[in-house]
């Protein structure tokens, strides 16, 4: 309920053209004010939950984008913006793209366009924050199971 609340979001420029990444930096603004729903961009991704990826991976950038995914805490989810995070777009076939985001990690929500419009972004965002309270209702279940059992063995392991 308060992830939902108050998700904080990372952005990352993977190879974009820039455009997709001028978007995200206008849904931000006062103008689309991404922000009433409690969103904050920042540039930790310890802290981060939503990450935002522009552009499509090539050798260099991927490296990036997984280290970038692996330092951020669970639960997270994974907004592709633009067309060339969705597939590799346009650059698709050339000799050093490996394609769109998901080549390297997991994507949960693709936003479409080229450039991906601020609306489109702000509504691919909202769909993010579903997706997490979901995930974050789901973790909070594992956790309780896992102290569960834990406290099961020790209870065990005081009777033998
Ligand atoms: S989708 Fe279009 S605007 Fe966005 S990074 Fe690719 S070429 Fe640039």
């Amino acid at each position: 309920m308060f992830l939902r609340k108050s998700p904080w979001i990372i952005h990352y420029d993977a190879t974009s053209c820039n455009g997709c990444d001028i978007e995200v930096v206008a849904s931000l603004t006062p103008l689309y004010d991404l922000e009433r729903f409690g969103i904050i961009n920042m540039g930790n991704p310890k802290h981060a939950d939503i990450f935002v990826v522009t552009g499509s991976v090539n050798p260099s950038s991927s490296a990036v984008v997984r280290n970038i995914y692996d330092q951020m805490p669970n639960p997270k989810v994974v907004v592709a913006v633009g067309i060339c995070a969705t597939s590799g777009g346009i650059f698709r076939e050339c000799y050093n793209v490996l394609g769109g985001i998901d080549k390297v990690i997991p994507v949960d929500v693709y936003v479409p366009g080229c450039a991906a419009r601020p609306e489109s972004i702000i509504d691919g965002i909202v769909k993010a924050l579903d997706i997490l309270e979901q995930r974050s209702r789901e973790f909070k279940k594992l956790r309780v199971e896992s102290q569960r059992q834990e406290k099961k063995l020790r209870r065990y392991r005081l009777n033998d």
